[in-house]
């Protein structure tokens, strides 16, 4: 039977303190915030804001725990063991991290309990089978010698994560952080630090020391800033915008150099050649890209870029199937786009649709504000045409149901407006050519190419950006490298 969320409700209990040292404490400064849903606009709970003080505390238990070794130092075995009860206890309290993560930012019932919180826990699952499965390596180097490659963990490691997919976000870096031996400090996004806190408790009762995980609920320029600062912050693994990425880089330079691996913005192109076959079928895959969780997907294929002799045809499919994506109650089941993740957001999108018109497109679809009488922030599924690729909307992450779509004459062009963006987090192609298939993919300067979708992702493969759309990549196997030091040790025979 599936489960009536609604009826959840009242037997929740949110968790509101900071989690340091394997208890929940108030913030140091006693400050709280209110912790909002954006589905009526109501204070679900208020939320302890977090501080330098928090962070120095915080950050001396994820030291004294790493240098015990109960953790960093133990058998891969063990680490695999807790992870994966860690993932069992999750699993078993699904509902109510799904219902968790829809009141605080919106998104449909149906996507977290479908989507972020299975992909969640497979996250640290996938990576508790990791931990004693990948090896170390001798070097072919002098036969009077032994030259051992070995990872160790980095250390103390900050995970600085965002609204739009907060569990998964976090589980993202915690599965391949845990799995190699880290302390792992979480800061969520103050709109959504909800499943952050529960999941804390839950790896504690799956067996995880002490201080090896903790999470800082809190802002980005007080509790934020001061992880990136920290002297004694061994890594920053961020998920957020661009601009947020680059103070990374900057607290970074002006403390301790620490490691910073940057998963940021995107626009990412969706190329449509004439010769792609049922634009029907290709239109709707492409809305459907668009629209998922609100339009609040790093790498949405929000700037499509289709071939002129189609354009008429296409751009009125996506606009038809933009409207299944009406927003209504995120906690109907059967509501495809819910709210977006707050008033601010919400207005921020309105600027851009405002920006559009003004700048000469056309809203072929949507754009206005809807479901006012509620008290939440809902956004009609948008679609602009008459885009020219130099327009605000085309250049900037709008992060909202809104797409725009371009054109353009041949290969080359498409290429050139594909690659015409400070981003590079994905492209996506459409073609029945496997040559131009190949031709262009090689071509494409982003993280993630997909061609012939606009869905490719997994836990088993890496995700990243080129250009400002970040630095390293995240799952996979690749993503345990960079919360590994690479050591080099020579025996002399
Ligand atoms: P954001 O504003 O950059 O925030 C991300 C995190 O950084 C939040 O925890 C935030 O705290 C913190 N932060 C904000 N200002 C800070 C500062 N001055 N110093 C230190 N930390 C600071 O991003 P968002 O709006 O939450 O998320 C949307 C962005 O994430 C989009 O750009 C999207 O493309 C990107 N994203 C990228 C990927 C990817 O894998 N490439 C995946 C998902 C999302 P507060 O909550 O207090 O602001
Ligand atoms: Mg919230």
């Amino acid at each position: 039977m599936a489960t009536d969320f609604r009826s959840l409700i009242p037997t929740l209990s949110y968790r509101n303190q900071a989690f340091i040292g394997g208890k929940y404490v108030p913030a140091a400064s006693g400050e709280t915030f209110d912790c909002v849903s954006p589905i009526d606009g109501r204070v679900l709970t208020k939320v302890a804001a977090c501080d330098l003080e928090d962070v120095n505390r915080a950050v001396a238990a994820a030291r004294a725990v790493f240098e015990k070794g109960s953790w960093s130092a133990c058998h891969p075995g063990k680490r695999k063991k807790v992870m994966l009860k860690f993932a069992e206890l999750m699993q078993k309290h699904k509902d109510e991290l799904a219902l968790l993560e829809t009141l605080d930012m919106g998104k449909p019932i149906s996507t977290s309990a479908g989507g972020d919180i299975p992909g969640s826990i497979q996250a640290i699952q996938w990576y508790a089978e990791a931990a004693d499965k990948v090896y170390d390596e001798i070097a072919p180097y002098r036969p009077d010698s032994v030259s051992l490659i070995t990872r160790e963990p980095i250390g103390v490691v900050a995970a600085v994560v965002p609204w739009n997919y907060p569990l998964l976000m976090t589980s993202w870096k915690l599965g391949p952080a845990l799995a190699t031996g880290n302390s792992v400090i979480i800061k969520p996004a103050e709109q959504s630090p909800l499943t952050a806190l529960r999941i804390a408790e839950l790896a504690m009762e799956a067996g995880l020391p002490e201080g090896v995980l903790q999470v800082l609920p809190g802002f980005g320029e007080t509790a934020g800033q001061a992880l990136g600062r920290h002297m004694d912050v061994d890594m920053i693994a961020f998920t957020g915008s661009t601009q947020v990425g680059k103070y990374f880089l900057r607290y970074a330079g002006e403390s301790n150099m620490k490691h910073v691996s940057l998963e940021t913005g995107g626009k990412s192109p969706n190329i449509v050649f004439a010769d792609a076959g049922d634009l029907n079928h290709i239109a709707k895959t492409s809305a459907d890209g668009v629209f998922f969780n609100a339009g609040q997907s790093c790498n949405a294929p929000t700037r499509i870029l289709v071939q002129d002799t189609i354009k008429d045809e296409f751009i009125a499919l996506i606009a038809k199937h933009a409207k299944p994506w009406a927003p209504s109650d995120p906690l109907d089941p059967n509501t495809t786009m819910g709210a977006v993740v707050d008033a601010d957001q919400m207005n921020r999108v309105l600027g851009y649709i405002e920006s559009g018109r003004s700048e000469g497109a056309t809203v072929t679809a949507g754009g206005s504000q809807v479901r006012k009488d509620t008290g939440g922030a809902y956004i009609e599924p948008t679609v602009f045409s008459d885009v020219k690729n130099d327009m605000k909307i085309a250049q900037e992450e709008i992060f909202g149901p809104v797409v725009v779509a371009v054109t353009f004459r041949d290969e080359a062009e498409a290429v050139r407006l594909a690659n015409d963006s400070i981003y590079g987090l994905q492209a996506n192609l459409w073609t029945r050519d496997v040559s131009r298939a190949h031709k262009v993919a090689r071509q494409l300067k982003a993280g993630t190419v997909v061609v012939n979708n606009v869905w490719g992702s997994d836990i088993t493969n890496p995700f990243g950006g080129y250009k400002q759309s970040g630095i390293g990549r995240d799952k996979s196997l690749h993503a345990m490298d960079k919360y590994c030091q690479v050591k080099n040790t020579y025996i002399q025979l």
